[in-house]
């Protein structure tokens, strides 16, 4: 069955975000239809509401959330009404080179349905009847949302659906940069550049790892404060040192073993690179602009053995990784909900946006639905 549910809805690239009311049609096969209860608000649904991200508007925005099933579409056997699920915007065919060995994020047919599902059409209309974009597959920044069963991952009943929500992004591209990109072993001296909710998730992760030192690098003192809570054992702060790369490498004694870029820039890749002691590694979790370059010293690549390699969403393989992270949740050794700095009605929106583009919130805004 159609439903009518408030959503949050970028009409033009530039302009405000808006929230209006949609339609969103009941599953076709293999399709689910979930009740939103919680959706993460993140830096690149702004990027899509800006054009950063060139996902063509209308498209309703989020990918971060958490709800339970209310209808089930036809074929569906995983899933039964009343299921938890978290959504995950890794779209995959499962039959691609890629997805066969395992790597799902790199999918080579997932281009083809990254505003829609993956059968290239979408259950969301506007008012006169237009068809909506969803960000991702997604388009979970709504009340309801009509998912395709494998952009779900079935979750333990009962798990707090504000802090699970935040798995399918922020928690799964810091983490898995680590535990997945990475492979971060015990005893790894780390650094973090940029404390976002990313960031605060690769410090929890190199907590987790193992890693002797977890040095956070950011701006915000605040920010750094928070790293702390999250398992960093040191922080700088960069307005403080004349040279963040050559204060890295003395707190470290020579330099790091990984270094963590999650901002999204040449430069701190740079200072990232220049931060790595021999055979050190710089994963570059941030998405920088497409014009964006770094420059690095080549010599040092052979003659110290370094390595740069990218991470993306933490090279997740979400039907395995999303339920290994919340078991570490409920274990008490990952956080979860203190990821959760403030949150929002779906009218408090615009707020939500403000918010994160004011660096008011340390790790992560998150709309709540009734
Ligand atoms: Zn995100
Ligand atoms: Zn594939």
């Amino acid at each position: 069955m159609s439903r009518q549910a408030k959503a949050v809805v970028c009409r033009e690239w530039g302009a405000p975000i808006q929230v209006e009311t949609i339609t969103v049609d009941g599953p076709k096969r293999d399709e689910v239809t979930i009740k939103v209860a919680a959706c993460g608000v993140c830096h690149s649904d702004h990027s899509a509401s800006t054009g950063k991200i060139q996902y063509p508007p209308p498209l309703v925005l989020g990918h971060e959330a958490a709800g339970v099933v209310i209808e089930v579409g036809e074929g569906v056997t995983e899933l039964k009404v009343g299921d938890y699920v978290v959504s995950t915007f890794i779209t995959m065919c499962g039959k691609c080179r890629n997805c066969v060995r395992g790597r799902p994020v790199l999918c080579e047919n997932a281009r083809k349905s990254m505003v829609t599902l993956p059968d290239g059409t979408v259950r969301t209309h506007g008012k006169d009847g237009e068809p909506l974009n969803v960000f991702g597959a997604c388009g979970v920044m709504a009340e309801y949302a009509t998912l395709h069963i494998d952009n779900c991952v079935k979750i333990e009943e009962g798990t707090p659906m504000s802090s699970a929500a935040l798995i399918g992004c922020a928690v799964i591209t810091g983490v898995g940069s680590v535990f997945n990109t990475a492979q971060v072993e015990p005893g790894s001296r780390t650094a973090v550049f940029g404390i976002g909710g990313v960031g605060l998730n690769a410090i929890q992760g190199c907590a987790i790892a193992g890693a002797e030192m977890v040095i956070a690098v950011d701006t915000n003192e605040k920010k750094l404060e928070t790293a702390r809570e999250f398992g960093a054992t040191h922080t700088i702060n960069i307005n403080d040192v004349d040279d963040v790369s050559k204060a890295i490498k003395k707190l470290s004694g020579g330099g790091v073993d990984y270094a963590f870029e999650c901002v999204g820039s040449g430069k701190v890749v740079e200072q990232a690179f220049k931060a790595l002691g021999r055979a050190g590694t710089v994963v570059v979790v941030g998405v920088a602009d497409m014009s964006d370059k770094t420059s690095i010293n080549t010599f040092t690549l052979p003659a110290d053995e370094r390595t740069i390699k990218g991470s993306w969403l933490g090279s997740a393989r979400p039907q395995y990784d999303f339920p290994r992270i919340l078991n570490l949740y409920k274990a008490n050794r990952l956080k979860l909900d203190e990821l959760v700095t403030q949150t929002y009605s779906i009218d408090e929106a615009p707020q939500a946006f403000a918010d994160m583009l004011s660096g008011k919130n340390a790790a992560r805004g998150v709309i709540i639905f009734d």
